[in-house]
């Protein structure tokens, strides 16, 4: 990404220290998501980067990644799939479990969500352990989708999500 996104989420992101539990700074983002033209950079950086013709549907990771994923699905008239946490999803679902920064979780997403071979742009907030990014990306696989991106405004280096990604390739906006 060019360097003008990359200070353009520096200087959104807040530092909350000590959320959600004592030791873990929380990287808010909603400063870059609420303000217009701030979002709407966010955006097109995310759809100039991969290509708009280079995927069919967009996934967002609950909750944040829904912002990214609805607002590149209709600035690019494609459709937009969420990548839930367990339990929200009404039908029969693919689910997979890991290991978070802070604590554990599991995800999920509807059997029938993608057409076979489907090319898809899996979007979320922040990139940590990759934990999130793995199961997601997995759950997209199992659900008939080939990944054709993952987008991230911003990375945190120094937990090792990308390596954990690997051969996966990550885009991210900002690594801190
Ligand atoms: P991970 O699975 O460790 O890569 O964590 C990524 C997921 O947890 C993303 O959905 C993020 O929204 C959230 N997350 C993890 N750590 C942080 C953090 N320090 N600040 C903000 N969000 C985080």
């Amino acid at each position: 990404s060019g360097p003008g996104v990359a200070q353009l989420v520096a200087s959104r992101v807040l530092d909350v220290p000590d959320f959600p539990k004592p030791g873990i700074v929380f990287k808010d983002l909603m400063p870059l998501f609420s303000d217009g033209d701030v979002f709407r950079q966010v955006i097109d950086e995310i759809i100039k980067h991969h290509g708009a013709d280079s995927f069919d549907v967009v996934a967002g990771v609950e909750a944040r990644g829904f912002i990214l994923a609805a607002a590149v699905a209709y600035a690019t008239g494609k459709g937009v799939v969420p990548i839930r946490k367990a339990g929200k999803l009404p039908r029969a679902v693919f689910s997979c479990s890991y290991a978070l920064e802070y604590g554990e979780a599991t995800l999920e997403v509807h059997q029938d969500a993608f057409i076979a071979g489907q090319r898809v742009l899996v979007l979320d907030d922040v990139l940590a352990t990759g934990g999130t990014a793995g199961a997601a990306l997995d759950l997209v696989e199992q659900a008939g989708g080939t990944i054709s991106g993952f987008t991230v405004p911003l990375e945190l280096s120094f937990l090792n999500g990308r390596d954990r990604l690997t051969p996966r390739t990550v885009h991210a906006m900002l690594t801190v």
